[in-house]
Formats: C-alpha cells, sequence, structure tokens
C-alpha cells in the first residue's frame, strides 16, 4: 500500500505551528487537535521542523515550567525526515525504525500535504495482513 492511498482514506489536512509559536501554544495545539506532533512550517510552507511530546517532555523535565515560555524553534528537530506519496508502508515503516520517531510529513513536489503517524502504519499494516490471510484462505479452499 502506498503513502498516497493512506492519505485517501484519513481526513485530509495537517495540523501545522509556526516556529515562532511559545511550547505553551504547541501544547495547545496538541492536545486540540488530539495529536503527538506539529509540523513547523514557514510562510511558503514549507517544512523547517517538527516538535512532538516528546520534545515538550523534555523541554519541561529540563527546563520547568518557565521553559513553556520558549520558543518553539529553540526546541523543534530542524532536520526532518519526510516521504513521498509513492513510497510504500514499508517505507514509511523503514524510516520509522531508523529515526526513532512516529511521525513522517508526507511531501509532494516540495508541498506539504500529509502525515503519518505509527498509528496509521499499524491499523493499514494490518489491514493489509488480513487481507493476505483471506485471499489466501479462499485460494486454499478452492484449490
Ligand atoms: P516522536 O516519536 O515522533 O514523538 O518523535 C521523537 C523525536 O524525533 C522528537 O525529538 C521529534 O522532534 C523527532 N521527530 C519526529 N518526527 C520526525 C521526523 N519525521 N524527522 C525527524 N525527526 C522527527
Amino acid at each position: 500500500m502506498t503513502v498516497q492511498k493512506i492519505l485517501t482514506f484519513k481526513d485530509a489536512g495537517v495540523t501545522t505551528g509556526d516556529p515562532s509559536m511559545t511550547i505553551a501554544e504547541v501544547c495547545n495545539r496538541l492536545a486540540e487537535h488530539r495529536i503527538g506532533a506539529l509540523v513547523m512550517t514557514d510562510e511558503r510552507r514549507n517544512v523547517v521542523g517538527i516538535i512532538s511530546e516528546r520534545d515538550v517532555v523534555r523541554v519541561i523535565a529540563n527546563g520547568g515550567g518557565g521553559a513553556l515560555a520558549d520558543p518553539a524553534s529553540r526546541h523543534m528537530t530542524r532536520t526532518v525526515t519526510t516521504c513521498n506519496l509513492r513510497d510504500t508502508v514499508g517505507d514509511v515503516m523503514e524510516k520509522m525504525t531508523r529515526g526513532r520517531f512516529r511521525h513522517v510529513p508526507i511531501v509532494n513536489n516540495g508541498e506539504l500535504v500529509g502525515i503519518i503517524s505509527i498509528g496509521d502504519v499499524v491499523k493499514y499494516r494490518m489491514a493489509e495482513i488480513e487481507r493476505e490471510a483471506a485471499e489466501m484462505r479462499s485460494y486454499i479452499a478452492t484449490a
């Protein structure tokens, strides 16, 4: 299954943030949208970073409550691993495993078009495995 196919089943749109927003504002946006990471973009919608709930936990563990006023730009990850629409679920899984992160923004011709989380990967991989098993059962039954 390709990234493009997964995105057609998901809600359209990606929740993004601005690097100048504070960590407190990042927390509010993550909570409001019930998501685990915000893709940070500039005014031309280029991906310039990503900040996840793990970053927020680290920032507060290191800096205490006062760090909630820090700009996200100080703590976000700037080198973002992305996928494109033609990549497969296997490609996404490999990038997540190698990079040890659970979110991969999807970029098409330089434009941010979606995000895939580890939850999406598990959901669609499970569906694929169930479909393969059903095909195998049907093949055995009719052989
Ligand atoms: P996560 O597992 O997604 O909560 O992220 C764990 C760490 O990896 C955090 O420091 C994130 O900022 C970073 N991170 C998350 N997604 C990506 C990505 N696609 N590329 C690079 N770093 C990422």
